[in-house]
């Protein structure tokens, strides 16, 4: 059974280590496409908001006008999968995707990097996961489901086809999570 991609997976590509997520959705058999411009979005199945800095990428996203293409998206059911920065720019005080408060660089900064395996409802086994002056969620708001947690945060939320967690299963060798994305955007072949 082969998963045939059926539209491109769209990854956010102004700042971060989008070009990770990109290798890593080709490797597992998806498109990749990445986003820079509105325009960009028409058409993608699933998207990736990636880890880096999200007071740049909140500056890019203004810049390049994506932030009400990126509501609507979220709002008509793309799946999405955000990764670190890419959950805080879903919380209140960024694109509203998400009725929840990211606590940033929440761990401590660089210094409290750090590397643990961790459960995530749904997903089985635990994943490994880099935490990179990672966020926590702070505050949760009604319908909003927590999957995961660290030393009593909240480092993982679902809301249906999103899926926000503070780390970066990128850079772990971790494929779960991508898997997931292109099944949300993809037609399965027998
Ligand atoms: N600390 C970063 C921020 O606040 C997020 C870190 C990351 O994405 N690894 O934007």
């Amino acid at each position: 059974m082969n998963l045939v991609p059926r539209t491109p997976v769209g990854v956010l590509a102004l700042q971060g280590d989008f070009a990770a997520h990109r290798c890593l959705i080709e490797q597992l058999g998806g498109e990749a496409r990445e986003v820079r411009t509105p325009e960009d979005l028409v058409g993608i199945g699933a998207l990736v908001l990636p880890g880096g800095e999200s007071t740049t990428m909140t500056l890019g996203i203004e810049r390049e006008g994506l932030a009400q293409p990126l509501r609507e998206a979220a709002a008509s059911g793309v799946p999405i999968l955000a990764t670190c920065a890419g959950l805080i720019l879903l919380d209140r005080e960024h694109l509203a995707v998400l009725d929840m408060r990211a606590e940033r660089n929440a761990f401590g900064r660089q210094v409290r990097s750090f590397e643990a395996d961790v459960t995530l409802d749904g997903f089985g086994e635990p994943l490994h996961a880099v935490f990179i002056r990672a966020p926590w969620v702070a505050e949760l708001g009604a319908g909003l489901e927590s999957i995961g947690e660290v030393e009593g945060h909240v480092i993982a939320v679902r809301s249906g086809p999103i899926l926000a967690v503070a780390f970066h299963p990128e850079l772990a060798g971790e494929t779960r999570l991508h898997r997931w994305l292109i099944e949300q955007a993809t037609a399965v072949a027998v």
